[in-house]
């Protein structure tokens, strides 16, 4: 039976947005990033990041430069003791009209079939109002934390009934809530 998975953005969202990182220096973990995800880890569901990475086809940054970035991210969550189950990214440009540029659901399809992956019972955890969209279009439930770009889209995601939360621990807490809900 396909599982749920707890769908990630990466800038804004586990580490501080640098608006287009290009280099690992440049990497920071969010306060709190790493303790959420250890709580949400006990949930047992997969990680999963997906993270628009338009710089590279905006000719900001390499492929090359792209992947120590995200290295550099997955040795500060290892160190941490987190696990990404897997990392999709989105490397085009908005021209480019792909399918995989959130809110478009391109990479949460890419889960889908590389991980068994049931998106009507996973969780979708950004920082933009894409995020949350993202999550709508396949039928996940959407977190909006106010880290990164957040907070410009916290009223919006609050009057529509989506959870607002402060941080990935707090997202941790809500996505306990609502599992605890379902379970009930
Ligand atoms: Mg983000
Ligand atoms: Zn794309």
């Amino acid at each position: 039976m396909s599982s749920p998975a707890i769908f990630l953005d990466r800038d804004g969202t586990i580490i501080v947005e640098r608006n287009y990182p290009s280099h690992p220096d440049q990497v920071e973990l969010l306060d709190a990033a790493a303790a959420g995800l250890r709580a949400l880890a006990k949930h047992g569901f997969p990680f999963v990041v997906v993270s628009n990475q338009s710089g590279i086809g905006r000719g900001y940054f390499s492929v090359d430069e792209a992947d120590a970035v995200e290295a550099r991210v997955r040795e500060l969550l290892a160190g941490e003791g987190v696990v990404i189950a897997k990392w999709y990214r989105c490397p085009h440009a908005p021209h480019e009209d792909c399918g995989c540029r959130k809110p478009l659901p391109g990479m949460i399809h890419w889960a889908v079939r590389d991980l068994d992956i049931d998106p009507s019972r996973s969780f979708v955890i950004g920082d933009k109002w894409s995020d949350v969209e993202l999550a709508a279009a396949v039928g996940a439930v959407g977190i909006l934390v106010t880290t990164g770009h957040g907070q410009s889209d916290a009223d919006r995601a609050r009057r529509l009934g989506v959870a607002v939360c402060r941080n990935l621990l707090e997202a941790s807490e809500e996505v306990a809530r609502q599992l605890a809900l379902n379970n009930a």
